[in-house]
């Protein structure tokens, strides 16, 4: 592994331990050149599918995205990051574990709206709001009159 700050190719090992609930390995390293340490972090290697868009486009599942999406949903909301990290890895472990080498932008909304479904009502529905109405609108009403019937959307709480 090659140093980041001289470029030096001899680096060492000098910690190792598991990070991202086992997922991965970070390994601090020192550069036996300049001295500097650095840290990296080892995944397997898992070939994703890519997601299709709802407009028939493909691109690879990027994690800042539905990052950035579910913090919009949980703003000021009483979530931990601890949780987001956790709606992250199940929707990186159903995506693994689909098998498919595509699949619908859709389906990974599904799988977040389980997961706020119960970690937070109000994040539910604003989430649910947003990733309807790049579908339109109809769906998004059936969806608000599905939570409506079971007792869950309080429309105040609308973003
Ligand atoms: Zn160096």
């Amino acid at each position: 592994m090659r140093c980041p700050f001289c470029f030096a190719e001899d680096t060492r090992v000098v910690d190792s331990r598991l990070a991202d609930e086992g997922d991965a390995v970070r390994r601090r390293r020192e550069c036996l050149a300049c001295r500097e340490r650095f840290t990296t972090f080892e995944h397997a290697e898992l070939r994703l599918p890519q997601i299709i868009k709802t407009d028939g486009r493909r691109e690879p599942f990027m994690e800042a995205k539905l990052r950035a999406g579910l913090q919009r949903a949980l703003q000021k909301r009483p979530v931990e990051a601890a949780e987001i990290d956790a709606v992250i890895a199940y929707v990186r472990r159903s995506l693994m574990a689909s098998g498919e080498r595509e699949i619908a932008s859709r389906q990974i909304g599904e799988w977040v709206m389980e997961q706020l479904r119960d970690l937070d009502k109000v994040a539910y529905v604003r989430f649910a709001s947003v990733y309807h109405s790049f579908q339109d609108l109809n769906a998004f009403r059936e969806e608000m009159e599905r939570l409506e019937d079971r007792g869950v959307a309080d429309l105040s709480t609308k973003p």
